[in-house]
């Protein structure tokens, strides 16, 4: 699920990572980009049209940041703004004062109710509470025994019309449900209600029953995400027939394009609550819009480090070392260690470093050194006079061999160090692009 629409969204960021800053032109070409993966992915109009406009407007307005670049602000935006249309905050379920807290599941045949009361009352017995399945879709063949099969595999009891008491009636299966949970003290009620394969008035009635008899403290409108824009049309349906107090987005396993599960929350203004992503019981989480919106990016480690960089971002030791390159000041090895230790700081190096404009060689650089490596770096650089660490081209063979001794690595390491500091320095003279925040350099605003 969402792949296309990650694999898009990755491409126009990173056509966004060499530029400098952004000029109108830009952010409108990556509106347009941003637009056409969303309407690709299957997002509803309204919800794509009321999100580019934000992007547009808030990546025009974007306050000038020391820490991010243009392409991660452009990144930091689209994240926020896929939590919002996402829903914000997670949402809980709402626990009556006096138990039994009734739940109660809408939403067509197939949408995956059965399965999904099976996997609520697993999670719920697993968080401590006892709750009760009630079986009160009594119009597809075989509904109960299916949710008596789960029920047993959550080890969660079910209620149900006695066998041989006739079809039933499902309101009064609901209504007889609260009692016995009050009497055998369970405190949550799961209702799985009937379904048609399309949305008919005798259901959404027999919904609407089922509601005004046990007024439940939450109804859960549950739909298939890979059933596309007709999602839309369902949730608006449900919205208008039955009313409902959260979504639960099930076959997220699916490998259809989900923008219909984009679109719900913003069209019916109820949040997602819970996601389903399997046929197992355990294939199951509540839903966090913040956690959803990194996996449609793809970008879970980016989106930490912008949010590291953003706290680690050391700005006056940034500007003192812009301050030296642009006066043509030597770039020193303990400027160079500086670095090392400052980017260090920030986590997985790579990662971070590709996101930053002009920083892809630099990144290749330092990718060669991992962590550990960084100590004897430091250590290297430690073992030399000021002198050499000043102007290292004095650092002939007996120096090298000297310093390797004193920091305890072979001359080898000395060298391949040597090598790749002349290699960075040549770069910081390159680099016009400059680190984020380079005041005077196209990184800043
Ligand atoms: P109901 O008619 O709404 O009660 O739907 P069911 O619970 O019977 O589910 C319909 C079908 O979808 C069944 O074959 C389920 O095994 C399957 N199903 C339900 N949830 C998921 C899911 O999250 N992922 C996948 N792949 N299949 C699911």
């Amino acid at each position: 699920m969402f792949e296309t629409l990650s694999d898009r969204l990755t491409t126009v960021f990173s056509s966004l990572r060499s530029k400098g800053r952004l000029s109108e032109a830009d952010i409108n070409a990556t509106a347009r980009e941003i637009r056409v993966a969303l309407l690709e992915a299957d997002v509803a109009l309204p919800v794509v049209k009321d999100f580019i406009a934000q992007i547009k407007e808030r990546a025009a307005g974007a306050e000038v940041s020391q820490a991010l670049n243009p392409a991660q602000q452009v990144v930091k935006i689209v994240n926020e703004e896929l939590i919002n249309i996402l829903g914000g905050e997670t949402r809980r379920i709402r626990f009556a004062k006096t138990p039994p807290t009734v739940l109660m599941l809408a939403g067509l045949q197939g949408a995956g109710k059965t399965t999904l009361a099976g996997k609520l009352a697993r999670w719920l017995k697993s968080e401590g509470h006892a709750p009760l399945l009630v079986a009160a879709d009594l119009q597809r063949p075989n509904a109960v025994q299916q949710l008596q099969v789960v029920g047993e595999r959550a080890g969660v009891p079910v209620f149900a019309p006695e066998p041989g008491s006739g079809v039933g009636d499902p309101v009064n299966v609901a209504r007889r449900s609260i009692e016995q949970a009050k009497h055998a003290q369970h405190d949550i009620v799961i209702i799985d209600t009937a379904g048609r394969l399309g949305v008919d008035a005798e259901m959404m009635q027999q919904a609407i029953d089922i509601r005004d008899a046990v007024t439940p403290d939450d109804i859960l409108f549950v739909v298939d995400a890979m059933v596309g824009q007709d999602a839309v049309n369902t949730a608006q349906a449900f919205m208008e027939g039955v009313g409902f107090d959260g979504v639960v987005l099930t076959k997220l396993d699916g490998d259809a394009r989900g923008g219909a599960a984009l679109s719900v929350r913003h069209v019916t203004g109820r949040p997602i609550m819970f996601a389903s992503m399997g046929e197992k019981l355990e294939d199951f989480s509540v839903f966090h819009p913040d956690r959803m919106a990194g996996r449609i990016l793809d970008m879970g480690d980016i989106l930490t480090l912008i949010e590291q960089a953003e706290q680690a971002f050391d700005a006056q030791q940034a500007e003192e070392m812009t301050q030296k390159v642009l006066k043509g000041e030597n770039f020193t090895l303990e400027d160079f260690l500086e670095q090392m230790m400052m980017i260090r700081k920030l986590g997985p190096i790579g990662n971070l470093l590709g996101m930053m404009p002009g920083m892809g060689q630099v990144r290749d650089q330092v990718s060669q050194i991992d962590d550990k490596d960084l100590d004897r770096v430091a250590a290297i650089i430690r073992s030399m006079t000021p002198g050499e660490r000043a102007n290292p081209k004095i650092i002939n063979g007996s120096r090298r061999a000297r310093i390797a001794k004193g920091s305890g690595v072979t001359v080898g390491e000395v060298n391949s160090l040597v090598t790749r500091f002349f290699d960075a320095q040549k770069m910081m003279r390159q680099m016009t692009a400059g680190m984020p925040g380079m005041p005077g350099m196209p990184g800043r605003r």
